[in-house]
Protein backbone atom coordinates (compact mmCIF):
# COMPACT_ATOMS: atom_id res chain seq x y z
CA UNK A 1 0.00 0.00 0.00
CA UNK A 2 2.70 2.41 0.88
CA UNK A 3 4.49 1.97 -2.71
CA UNK A 4 0.96 2.48 -4.26
CA UNK A 5 1.23 6.30 -5.04
CA UNK A 6 4.16 5.86 -7.35
CA UNK A 7 3.04 6.61 -10.70
CA UNK A 8 -0.15 7.76 -9.33
CA UNK A 9 -0.73 10.11 -11.77
CA UNK A 10 -2.96 12.12 -9.38
CA UNK A 11 -0.27 12.22 -6.90
CA UNK A 12 2.34 13.53 -9.73
CA UNK A 13 -0.69 16.42 -10.48
CA UNK A 14 -0.63 17.18 -7.31
CA UNK A 15 3.07 17.06 -6.37
CA UNK A 16 3.38 19.68 -9.25
CA UNK A 17 0.91 22.44 -7.86
CA UNK A 18 3.72 22.58 -4.52
CA UNK A 19 5.58 25.56 -4.91
CA UNK A 20 9.07 25.59 -6.75
CA UNK A 21 8.38 21.35 -7.38
CA UNK A 22 9.41 20.14 -10.24
CA UNK A 23 8.45 16.67 -10.44
CA UNK A 24 8.22 13.53 -8.23
CA UNK A 25 10.36 11.78 -10.38
CA UNK A 26 13.11 14.21 -9.46
CA UNK A 27 12.69 12.98 -6.08
CA UNK A 28 12.16 9.52 -7.10
CA UNK A 29 15.79 9.89 -8.62
CA UNK A 30 17.38 11.20 -5.47
CA UNK A 31 16.29 7.97 -3.64
CA UNK A 32 12.82 8.82 -2.62
CA UNK A 33 9.88 6.38 -2.96
CA UNK A 34 6.63 8.45 -2.72
CA UNK A 35 5.76 7.64 0.42
CA UNK A 36 9.52 8.21 1.94
CA UNK A 37 9.04 11.68 0.21
CA UNK A 38 5.15 12.32 1.79
CA UNK A 39 6.55 11.51 5.14
CA UNK A 40 9.94 13.95 4.30
CA UNK A 41 7.48 16.96 3.39
CA UNK A 42 5.29 16.71 6.55
CA UNK A 43 8.31 16.80 8.46
CA UNK A 44 9.79 19.18 7.32
CA UNK A 45 6.83 21.25 6.63
CA UNK A 46 6.93 21.61 10.18
CA UNK A 47 8.52 24.39 9.53
CA UNK A 48 6.46 27.79 9.51
CA UNK A 49 7.69 29.26 6.02
CA UNK A 50 6.69 25.17 4.35
CA UNK A 51 3.54 24.71 6.28
CA UNK A 52 1.27 26.10 3.17
CA UNK A 53 3.00 23.05 1.16
CA UNK A 54 2.27 20.53 4.48
CA UNK A 55 -1.07 21.77 4.48
CA UNK A 56 -1.95 21.42 0.46
CA UNK A 57 -0.01 17.91 0.81
CA UNK A 58 -2.25 16.55 3.42
CA UNK A 59 -5.19 17.34 2.18
CA UNK A 60 -5.22 14.93 -0.60
CA UNK A 61 -3.21 12.33 1.11
CA UNK A 62 -4.69 12.56 4.63
CA UNK A 63 -1.82 10.68 6.02
CA UNK A 64 -2.61 8.84 9.17
CA UNK A 65 -0.90 9.50 12.30
CA UNK A 66 0.08 5.47 12.43
CA UNK A 67 1.87 6.34 8.88
CA UNK A 68 3.60 9.48 10.43
CA UNK A 69 4.74 6.95 13.30
CA UNK A 70 5.91 4.44 11.73
CA UNK A 71 7.63 6.24 9.19
CA UNK A 72 9.37 8.27 11.61
CA UNK A 73 12.85 6.80 12.05
CA UNK A 74 13.07 6.17 8.36
CA UNK A 75 12.18 9.95 6.99
CA UNK A 76 14.94 11.05 9.76
CA UNK A 77 17.71 9.42 8.47
CA UNK A 78 16.15 10.43 4.81
CA UNK A 79 16.12 13.98 5.57
CA UNK A 80 19.88 13.83 6.90
CA UNK A 81 20.83 12.42 4.25
CA UNK A 82 18.61 14.62 1.37
CA UNK A 83 17.39 17.96 3.11
CA UNK A 84 20.02 19.97 1.28
CA UNK A 85 19.21 18.24 -1.87
CA UNK A 86 15.62 18.19 -1.04
CA UNK A 87 15.79 21.97 -0.56
CA UNK A 88 17.94 22.49 -3.55
CA UNK A 89 15.57 21.20 -5.67
CA UNK A 90 11.95 22.71 -4.46
CA UNK A 91 14.09 25.59 -4.41
CA UNK A 92 13.46 26.23 -0.48
CA UNK A 93 15.41 28.17 1.98
CA UNK A 94 14.89 27.29 5.64
CA UNK A 95 16.89 29.77 7.69
CA UNK A 96 17.55 27.60 10.39
CA UNK A 97 19.22 25.44 8.21
CA UNK A 98 20.99 27.74 6.14
CA UNK A 99 22.83 29.37 9.37
CA UNK A 100 23.74 26.76 11.66
CA UNK A 101 25.30 23.39 10.95
CA UNK A 102 22.66 21.07 12.08
CA UNK A 103 24.30 18.14 14.47
CA UNK A 104 23.85 15.08 14.68
CA UNK A 105 20.86 13.54 17.46
CA UNK A 106 22.12 12.63 20.82
CA UNK A 107 21.58 8.94 22.21
CA UNK A 108 20.70 8.34 25.77
CA UNK A 109 23.94 7.30 26.81
CA UNK A 110 23.09 3.82 28.49
CA UNK A 111 20.05 2.81 25.97
CA UNK A 112 18.27 -0.36 26.56
CA UNK A 113 16.13 -2.04 24.50
CA UNK A 114 13.10 -0.37 25.71
CA UNK A 115 14.63 2.71 27.44
CA UNK A 116 13.12 1.56 30.81
CA UNK A 117 14.79 1.00 34.34
CA UNK A 118 11.74 -1.23 36.81
CA UNK A 119 9.75 -0.53 33.79
CA UNK A 120 9.55 3.23 34.06
CA UNK A 121 10.87 5.08 30.59
CA UNK A 122 13.97 7.02 31.23
CA UNK A 123 15.07 9.97 28.90
CA UNK A 124 18.21 11.83 29.52
CA UNK A 125 17.68 15.58 28.99
CA UNK A 126 20.53 16.85 26.90
CA UNK A 127 23.20 19.20 27.65
CA UNK A 128 24.09 22.35 26.91
CA UNK A 129 21.13 23.55 25.31
CA UNK A 130 22.05 24.00 21.21
CA UNK A 131 19.83 26.22 19.45
CA UNK A 132 21.16 24.24 15.76
CA UNK A 133 20.37 20.43 17.88
CA UNK A 134 17.18 21.89 19.17
CA UNK A 135 15.69 22.62 15.35
CA UNK A 136 17.26 18.98 14.28
CA UNK A 137 15.35 17.62 17.00
CA UNK A 138 12.30 19.69 16.23
CA UNK A 139 11.93 18.20 12.60
CA UNK A 140 11.94 14.68 14.62
CA UNK A 141 9.08 16.13 17.12
CA UNK A 142 7.14 19.07 14.77
CA UNK A 143 5.79 21.74 16.98
CA UNK A 144 1.82 21.00 17.70
CA UNK A 145 1.27 24.39 17.28
CA UNK A 146 2.85 24.12 13.72
CA UNK A 147 0.97 21.06 13.20
CA UNK A 148 -2.29 22.25 14.78
CA UNK A 149 -4.19 22.18 11.75
CA UNK A 150 -3.10 18.75 10.52
CA UNK A 151 -3.75 17.40 13.70
CA UNK A 152 -7.11 18.54 13.87
CA UNK A 153 -8.05 17.30 10.95
CA UNK A 154 -7.32 13.67 12.90
CA UNK A 155 -9.62 14.90 15.42
CA UNK A 156 -12.46 15.93 13.48
CA UNK A 157 -15.69 13.86 14.56
CA UNK A 158 -13.61 11.89 17.21
CA UNK A 159 -13.61 12.44 21.24
CA UNK A 160 -10.66 14.23 22.10
CA UNK A 161 -9.73 13.78 25.45
CA UNK A 162 -7.07 15.91 26.98
CA UNK A 163 -4.25 14.42 29.43
CA UNK A 164 -2.12 17.23 31.26
CA UNK A 165 0.92 16.40 33.49
CA UNK A 166 1.52 19.49 35.86
CA UNK A 167 5.19 20.57 36.82
CA UNK A 168 7.07 22.41 33.59
CA UNK A 169 3.73 21.91 31.29
CA UNK A 170 1.05 23.82 33.10
CA UNK A 171 3.45 25.41 35.55
CA UNK A 172 6.81 26.63 35.02
CA UNK A 173 9.86 24.69 36.90
CA UNK A 174 11.01 26.65 39.96
CA UNK A 175 13.59 26.45 42.87
CA UNK A 176 11.47 25.94 45.61
CA UNK A 177 8.81 22.70 44.40
CA UNK A 178 5.89 24.13 47.04
CA UNK A 179 5.63 27.36 45.12
CA UNK A 180 5.27 25.99 41.47
CA UNK A 181 2.08 27.60 40.88
CA UNK A 182 0.42 27.76 37.35
CA UNK A 183 -0.92 31.32 36.08
CA UNK A 184 -3.89 32.94 36.05
CA UNK A 185 -4.01 32.96 32.13
CA UNK A 186 -3.40 28.89 32.51
CA UNK A 187 -5.81 27.70 34.88
CA UNK A 188 -8.40 29.22 32.82
CA UNK A 189 -6.81 28.11 29.42
CA UNK A 190 -7.35 24.36 31.46
CA UNK A 191 -11.24 25.00 32.94
CA UNK A 192 -11.84 26.50 28.98
CA UNK A 193 -10.38 23.21 27.39
CA UNK A 194 -12.16 20.79 30.00
CA UNK A 195 -15.58 22.64 29.35
CA UNK A 196 -15.08 20.70 25.86
CA UNK A 197 -13.07 17.59 26.53
CA UNK A 198 -12.72 15.52 29.40
CA UNK A 199 -9.67 16.58 30.93
CA UNK A 200 -7.51 15.13 33.66
CA UNK A 201 -3.84 16.34 35.14
CA UNK A 202 -1.52 13.13 35.85
CA UNK A 203 0.99 14.46 38.19
CA UNK A 204 3.61 13.01 40.30
CA UNK A 205 2.66 15.07 43.16
CA UNK A 206 0.05 14.13 45.59
CA UNK A 207 -3.35 14.42 44.48
CA UNK A 208 -4.64 16.97 47.10
CA UNK A 209 -1.35 18.63 46.25
CA UNK A 210 -2.00 18.98 42.63
CA UNK A 211 -5.93 19.71 43.27
CA UNK A 212 -4.30 22.84 45.57
CA UNK A 213 -2.31 24.18 42.73
CA UNK A 214 -4.80 23.75 39.87
CA UNK A 215 -7.99 24.62 42.10
CA UNK A 216 -10.40 23.47 39.31
CA UNK A 217 -13.45 21.70 39.43
CA UNK A 218 -14.42 20.28 36.20
CA UNK A 219 -11.15 18.64 35.67
CA UNK A 220 -10.02 14.66 37.25
CA UNK A 221 -7.22 14.46 39.13
CA UNK A 222 -4.32 11.98 39.19
CA UNK A 223 -1.79 11.98 41.91
CA UNK A 224 1.43 10.35 42.46
CA UNK A 225 2.14 9.74 39.26
CA UNK A 226 -0.79 8.07 38.78
CA UNK A 227 -1.06 5.93 42.15
CA UNK A 228 -3.70 7.91 43.69
CA UNK A 229 -6.80 8.53 40.77
CA UNK A 230 -10.31 10.53 41.71
CA UNK A 231 -12.01 9.76 38.07
CA UNK A 232 -15.46 9.65 37.31
CA UNK A 233 -17.92 7.00 38.30
CA UNK A 234 -16.55 3.30 36.71
CA UNK A 235 -18.36 3.40 33.13
CA UNK A 236 -21.32 0.09 34.38
CA UNK A 237 -20.79 -2.92 32.14
CA UNK A 238 -22.06 -6.44 32.41
CA UNK A 239 -19.20 -7.06 34.27
CA UNK A 240 -19.23 -4.30 36.69
CA UNK A 241 -22.39 -3.22 37.99
CA UNK A 242 -21.58 -1.37 40.47
CA UNK A 243 -20.52 2.59 40.25
CA UNK A 244 -17.17 3.39 42.03
CA UNK A 245 -16.89 6.57 42.96
CA UNK A 246 -14.08 6.84 45.19
CA UNK A 247 -10.49 7.28 44.47
CA UNK A 248 -8.88 4.51 42.93
CA UNK A 249 -5.20 3.43 44.45
CA UNK A 250 -3.50 0.57 43.44
CA UNK A 251 -0.60 1.09 45.85
CA UNK A 252 -2.68 1.28 48.77
CA UNK A 253 -1.34 -2.05 49.97
CA UNK A 254 2.31 -0.20 50.25
CA UNK A 255 1.13 3.42 52.42
CA UNK A 256 2.69 2.08 55.88
CA UNK A 257 5.84 1.24 54.35
CA UNK A 258 5.68 4.10 52.65
CA UNK A 259 5.24 6.23 55.07
CA UNK A 260 7.93 4.32 57.44
CA UNK A 261 10.56 4.76 54.43
CA UNK A 262 9.64 8.61 54.77
CA UNK A 263 10.69 8.71 57.97
CA UNK A 264 13.78 6.69 57.51
CA UNK A 265 14.46 9.15 54.20
CA UNK A 266 13.94 12.26 56.07
CA UNK A 267 16.93 11.49 59.03
CA UNK A 268 19.34 9.68 56.26
CA UNK A 269 19.21 13.49 54.06
CA UNK A 270 19.26 15.24 57.39
CA UNK A 271 22.40 16.77 56.66
CA UNK A 272 22.57 16.96 53.28
CA UNK A 273 21.97 20.68 52.79
CA UNK A 274 19.85 22.19 50.58
CA UNK A 275 17.73 18.57 50.05
CA UNK A 276 13.65 18.78 50.09
CA UNK A 277 11.79 15.79 50.88
CA UNK A 278 7.57 15.94 49.37
CA UNK A 279 5.42 13.72 50.69
CA UNK A 280 3.21 12.51 47.57
CA UNK A 281 1.44 9.84 49.51
CA UNK A 282 2.31 6.98 47.41
CA UNK A 283 5.68 8.00 46.08
CA UNK A 284 8.38 10.54 48.39
CA UNK A 285 10.22 12.78 46.33
CA UNK A 286 13.58 13.90 47.30
CA UNK A 287 14.51 17.28 45.25
CA UNK A 288 17.66 18.79 44.54
CA UNK A 289 17.78 21.30 42.98
CA UNK A 290 18.63 23.54 45.64
CA UNK A 291 21.60 21.11 46.74
CA UNK A 292 25.12 22.31 45.88
CA UNK A 293 26.16 20.51 42.93
CA UNK A 294 29.13 18.63 44.98
CA UNK A 295 26.36 16.90 46.89
CA UNK A 296 24.60 15.86 44.22
CA UNK A 297 26.37 12.19 44.15
CA UNK A 298 26.24 11.89 48.25
CA UNK A 299 22.26 12.62 48.02
CA UNK A 300 21.40 10.08 45.56
CA UNK A 301 24.22 6.90 46.70
CA UNK A 302 21.87 7.64 50.26
CA UNK A 303 18.61 7.33 48.35
CA UNK A 304 19.56 4.22 46.37
CA UNK A 305 21.38 2.43 49.53
CA UNK A 306 18.12 2.80 51.27
CA UNK A 307 16.10 1.34 48.57
CA UNK A 308 18.87 -1.28 47.58
CA UNK A 309 17.58 -3.92 50.31
CA UNK A 310 13.77 -3.18 50.31
CA UNK A 311 12.31 -4.92 46.92
CA UNK A 312 9.19 -3.17 47.78
CA UNK A 313 10.37 -0.21 46.74
CA UNK A 314 11.94 0.94 43.10
CA UNK A 315 13.90 4.22 42.54
CA UNK A 316 13.46 6.93 39.56
CA UNK A 317 14.18 10.21 38.75
CA UNK A 318 12.89 13.33 37.17
CA UNK A 319 14.34 16.61 36.69
CA UNK A 320 16.53 17.23 39.85
CA UNK A 321 14.43 15.02 41.71
CA UNK A 322 14.48 11.33 43.09
CA UNK A 323 11.48 9.07 43.59
CA UNK A 324 10.96 6.48 46.14
CA UNK A 325 7.90 4.45 44.44
CA UNK A 326 6.13 1.29 45.45
CA UNK A 327 7.27 -1.53 43.18
CA UNK A 328 4.09 -2.05 41.45
CA UNK A 329 3.20 -2.43 37.27
CA UNK A 330 1.49 1.38 37.38
CA UNK A 331 2.65 4.37 35.69
CA UNK A 332 1.26 7.32 33.86
CA UNK A 333 0.12 4.91 31.25
CA UNK A 334 -1.51 2.81 33.22
CA UNK A 335 -3.71 6.08 34.78
CA UNK A 336 -4.38 7.34 31.29
CA UNK A 337 -5.90 3.28 30.63
CA UNK A 338 -7.86 3.94 33.45
CA UNK A 339 -9.02 6.94 33.00
CA UNK A 340 -10.40 6.48 29.57
CA UNK A 341 -11.92 3.38 30.92
CA UNK A 342 -13.80 5.17 33.70
CA UNK A 343 -14.65 7.61 31.21
CA UNK A 344 -16.31 4.93 29.09
CA UNK A 345 -13.80 5.02 26.30
CA UNK A 346 -11.66 1.66 26.69
CA UNK A 347 -13.31 0.23 23.68
CA UNK A 348 -14.61 3.21 21.82
CA UNK A 349 -12.83 3.43 17.70
CA UNK A 350 -13.11 7.11 17.65
CA UNK A 351 -11.08 8.22 20.78
CA UNK A 352 -8.19 10.53 20.34
CA UNK A 353 -6.25 10.78 23.82
CA UNK A 354 -4.00 14.16 24.30
CA UNK A 355 -1.21 13.50 26.44
CA UNK A 356 1.11 16.70 26.90
CA UNK A 357 3.95 16.14 29.59
CA UNK A 358 7.15 17.20 30.15
CA UNK A 359 8.92 14.29 32.20
CA UNK A 360 10.48 10.76 31.43
CA UNK A 361 8.02 9.42 33.22
CA UNK A 362 5.10 10.99 31.08
CA UNK A 363 6.91 8.67 28.64
CA UNK A 364 4.64 5.95 30.04
CA UNK A 365 1.85 7.49 28.60
CA UNK A 366 3.23 8.33 25.59
CA UNK A 367 4.17 4.77 25.01
CA UNK A 368 0.59 4.09 25.62
CA UNK A 369 -0.81 6.29 22.68
CA UNK A 370 1.61 4.94 20.72
CA UNK A 371 0.94 1.60 21.26
CA UNK A 372 -3.04 2.45 20.65
CA UNK A 373 -2.26 4.39 16.75
CA UNK A 374 -4.32 6.82 17.45
CA UNK A 375 -3.84 10.10 19.77
CA UNK A 376 -1.04 12.78 20.03
CA UNK A 377 1.29 12.65 22.64
CA UNK A 378 3.19 15.86 23.07
CA UNK A 379 6.39 16.33 24.75
CA UNK A 380 7.17 19.83 26.32
CA UNK A 381 10.75 20.28 26.30
CA UNK A 382 12.97 23.80 25.40
CA UNK A 383 15.89 21.02 24.76
CA UNK A 384 16.14 18.07 22.32
CA UNK A 385 15.69 14.66 24.49
CA UNK A 386 15.40 11.30 23.76
CA UNK A 387 11.33 10.60 23.47
CA UNK A 388 8.70 8.72 21.51
CA UNK A 389 6.13 11.63 22.03
CA UNK A 390 5.52 12.69 18.35
CA UNK A 391 4.93 16.17 18.96
CA UNK A 392 6.51 19.05 20.86
CA UNK A 393 5.85 22.32 22.53
CA UNK A 394 8.88 23.93 23.54
CA UNK A 395 7.51 25.39 27.34
CA UNK A 396 4.47 26.26 28.86
CA UNK A 397 3.81 29.58 28.02
CA UNK A 398 3.38 27.40 24.29
CA UNK A 399 1.32 25.09 26.40
CA UNK A 400 -1.06 27.82 27.35
CA UNK A 401 -1.22 28.95 23.41
CA UNK A 402 -2.13 25.43 22.14
CA UNK A 403 -4.81 24.92 24.99
CA UNK A 404 -6.75 28.07 23.87
CA UNK A 405 -6.12 26.98 20.33
CA UNK A 406 -7.67 23.80 21.21
CA UNK A 407 -10.46 25.43 23.14
CA UNK A 408 -11.01 27.77 20.17
CA UNK A 409 -10.95 25.02 17.70
CA UNK A 410 -13.51 23.17 19.19
CA UNK A 411 -16.00 25.99 19.62
CA UNK A 412 -15.57 26.77 15.92
CA UNK A 413 -16.90 22.78 15.57
CA UNK A 414 -19.80 22.99 18.24
CA UNK A 415 -22.33 23.59 14.75
CA UNK A 416 -20.98 20.87 12.88
CA UNK A 417 -22.01 18.22 15.93
CA UNK A 418 -25.86 19.55 16.33
MG1 LIG B 1 6.35 17.43 34.67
Amino acid sequence: MLGSFMGNSHFEDKFKELPGSKSTKTFFSLGFDAASLHALVVEVCAAPQLREVFNRTVTFLKPSILEKARYHAFVTLMIKRNLAKFNETMGFQISHSNKQKVKPFFRPKNDDNDGTINGSVKGIELSPPDVAGYDSWLVKHPSALNSFDSIMKEAKGKKVVVFLDYDGTLSPIVEDPNKAFMSAEMRAAVREVAKYFPTSIISGRSRDKVKQFVQLSNVYYAGSHGMDIMAPPRAVTSCDKKGNEGAFQPAKLFLPAIQEISVVLVDKIRGIQGARIEDNRFCISVHYRQVPPEDHEILKEKVKSLVENRPEFRLTEGKMVLEVRPSIDWNKGDALNYLLDTLGFSNAKDVLPLYIGDDRTDEDAFKVIAARREGFPIIVSSTPKDTIAWYSLRDPPEVLAFLLRLAKWRKSEIPFFK
